[in-house]
């Protein structure tokens, strides 16, 4: 998947032209914008926090929701995919890394959101973020993690669901490490588009 983030509708087009249809973005109303813009064949993921009061601004068309962190979040999501019509796909993120700023579940708060039955949501795998770090044995432990909650989620609450199969985990830095640990999406960004001029939040 690219990350087009902060990068203009004609970038966009560029790898839309190639092929590529799967584009991700971390802010809703960058998301919207470009949606509005842009061929509406375009597969949309948000991969930024989320906060609840912008839910039903993509609730329409939102492809895969990658960062779901809590429940309240997850039964809005719920709430304005029924308003809509639809079943949003979306995934938990998992927090990993060793940097305290990033977002994310852990297993016992997973697995209560779990047991809640919503039926306009789809949870279709994992996401997380590894630590931002040179030491890629960190990396790989961070991403060997996320794999092992997983594969605990897939036996324990997913055993007969085909569509719990996605591990998002993999940036322009860690990807290649993200893939020898059992990464199926990884999110590309400034490989693909050069160097942003923010950091990464
Ligand atoms: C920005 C971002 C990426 C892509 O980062 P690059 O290092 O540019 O590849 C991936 N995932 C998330 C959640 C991001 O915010």
């Amino acid at each position: 998947m690219a990350v087009s983030k902060t990068h203009p509708p004609d970038r966009i087009m560029e790898l839309y032209k190639e092929g590529q249809r799967d584009f991700g973005e971390n802010k809703v109303q960058e998301l919207t914008s470009k949606y509005e813009v842009l061929p509406k064949d375009i597969r949309w993921h948000l991969i930024g926090h989320l906060q609840r009061n912008k839910v039903k601004y993509i609730a329409p068309f939102v492809h895969l929701i990658h960062s779901v962190d809590s429940l309240e979040l997850l039964q809005e999501i719920d709430k304005q995919a029924a308003k809509c019509g639809r079943v949003i796909d979306v995934l938990l993120q998992f927090h990993i890394a060793a940097e305290t700023t990033k977002f994310g579940l852990d297993l016992p708060e997973a697995e209560a959101l779990l047991a809640h039955n919503l039926p306009n949501v789809r949870i279709r795998g994992v996401m997380g973020m590894a630590t931002f770090t040179d030491d890629m044995d960190q990396v790989r432990r961070e991403f060997d993690t996320l794999m092992g909650i997983f594969t605990h989620l897939k036996s324990r609450w997913f055993r007969e669901s085909a569509w719990f199969d996605i591990r998002s985990m993999g940036m322009s830095g860690d990807w290649p490490v993200a893939v020898a640990a059992g990464s199926n999406m990884v999110r590309i960004g400034s490989l693909l588009f050069g160097e942003r001029n923010y950091p990464v939040e």
